[in-house]
C-alpha cells in the first residue's frame, strides 16, 4: 500500500474507491505470447486489511473459481473497508489443459511458492503472483477441491499452532478444520511463514461447479470479512459444531485391498460407526464382494467418486471425532422423530 492508500503492483495502481480487472502477465508460451492470469483488485473507500482470495492453483479445481468471481463481481462491495485481491485462476496453463499440474514438466504450482524470478518456469510464475499479489496482503483464502475422482466436504486446512492463522480458520466457520502446517512451497504455508495468515479451503470435486458447496464457501468468506471488519454488515458465523483434527487424532485414508468397482454406501460428510460397511468392492460377476468396514467411528470428510480401484487406491478419508462432537453430529444427522 502506498501512502495515499493506493494498492500498487508491478505496472499499476488502484486508488481507494477504485476497482480494476487486470490481465497480468506471469510467463510466455512456446510462441512467445504472454501467459496472463485474471486479477481483480477492489480497493475500498475505507481503510482496512488487504486480503487475497485465490483459486485454481491446481488447474482442474473449479469450485473456488466461482467463489472468487462471485465475491469480486456479484457482491455489493460499496462499503468494503480494505482491499480485496481476487485471483480466480492462478494456474492458467493447467486450467487451459483442464489438469492439476502445469503442463510444463507437470510441475505443481502449489509447491512452487514463494517462487523465484530466475529459477524454473513454475517458480517464475509463482514469484510473479506472490510478490505482486500475496506479499502485500494481511490475510488470504486459497480455494481447492479434492483431486480428480474424489470429493470432500467443505473444510479448512490451517496451521492452528499459528495464532493469527487459527483466528482466520475459526472465522471461516467450517465444521471441520484439519490442523497441519502444509508442505514447503504451498501458498498457505509460505504465506504463513511470511507472517500472512492464510488457509486452504477444500470443497467438493474437480471439474465441477457445485452450487451447494459454492454457497457454503461464500458464507465462510462473509464470515471472514465480518471478523476482520471488512464488511461491517456481516456477522461471524458459528457452524453449530466444530472439530479440529490434529496430528494425534485418528485420521486415515481407507484403502482398497482388492481391485474392483466400488459401491459407496455413505455420502461425504456422513458419520459412520466402527464396524459399519462404508463401501463394498465388487467384481464383474458380483459374486465375491469385499465389504470395507470403518475401523473407528468418525466423519467421512472425503469419498471416492470415480468408482474403480486398484488395490491400494484410496476409498475415503475418515477422521475421528471427540465424544461431544460425535453426539452433536449424531443429532444433526438423525433428526428427532426420524425413522432409522
Ligand atoms: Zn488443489
Amino acid at each position: 500500500m502506498s501512502d495515499d492508500g493506493s494498492f500498487t503492483y508491478n505496472g499499476g495502481r488502484v486508488a481507494p474507491g477504485e476497482r480494476q480487472n487486470i490481465r497480468f502477465v506471469v510467463s510466455e508460451t512456446y510462441l512467445g505470447d504472454p501467459v496472463r492470469i485474471p486479477v481483480t483488485v477492489i480497493n475500498g473507500e475505507a481503510d482496512g486489511p488487504t486480503a487475497f482470495l485465490s483459486a485454481a492453483a491446481h488447474g482442474d479445481e473449479l469450485n473456488g473459481i466461482e467463489v472468487v468471481r462471485e465475491v469480486a463481481h456479484e457482491w455489493d462491495l460499496a462499503d468494503l473497508a480494505g482491499t480485496l485481491i481476487c485471483l480466480p485462476v492462478m494456474n492458467v496453463p493447467a486450467f487451459l489443459a483442464q489438469q492439476r499440474y502445469l503442463p510444463v514438466y507437470d510441475r505443481d504450482l502449489n509447491r512452487s511458492f514463494p517462487g523465484s524470478p530466475d529459477s524454473t518456469s513454475a517458480k517464475r510464475m509463482a514469484a510473479r503472483i506472490y510478490t505482486n499479489f500475496i506479499e502485500p496482503c494481511d490475510l488470504g483464502l486459497d480455494f481447492h477441491t479434492s483431486t480428480r475422482g474424489r470429493t470432500n466436504m467443505v473444510h479448512a486446512r490451517a496451521d492452528m499452532a499459528d495464532e493469527a492463522t487459527a483466528r482466520l480458520a475459526r472465522a471461516y466457520g467450517t465444521n471441520v478444520i484439519i490442523d497441519s502446517d502444509g508442505s514447503s512451497g504451498m501458498l498457505r504455508t509460505e504465506a504463513v511463514a511470511d507472517g500472512i495468515p492464510a488457509i486452504t479451503v477444500e470443497m467438493g470435486e474437480a471439474h465441477r461447479f457445485q452450487r451447494g458447496l459454492i454457497d457454503e464457501a461464500l458464507a465462510g468468506v462473509r464470515s471472514v470479512f465480518a471478523e476482520y471488519g471488512m464488511l461491517s454488515a456481516e456477522s461471524v458465523r458459528w457452524p453449530g459444531w466444530r472439530t479440529v483434527i490434529t496430528e494425534e487424532r485418528e485420521k486415515t485414508w481407507l484403502r482398497a485391498d482388492a481391485g474392483g468397482m466400488v459401491d459407496m454406501h455413505f455420502e461425504r460428510g456422513s458419520l459412520v460407526h466402527e464396524g459399519d460397511t462404508v463401501c463394498t468392492i465388487t467384481n464383474p460377476f458380483k459374486n465375491d464382494n469385499a465389504p470395507v468396514e470403518a475401523p473407528f467411528t468418525g466423519l467421512l470428510v472425503g469419498v471416492l467418486e470415480n468408482p474403480v480401484v486398484y488395490p491400494g487406491n484410496p476409498l475415503c478419508h475418515l477422521v475421528e471425532l471427540d465424544e461431544r462432537t460425535r453426539r452433536v453430529v449424531e443429532m444433526e444427522q438423525s433428526p428427532p422423530g426420524g425413522a432409522n
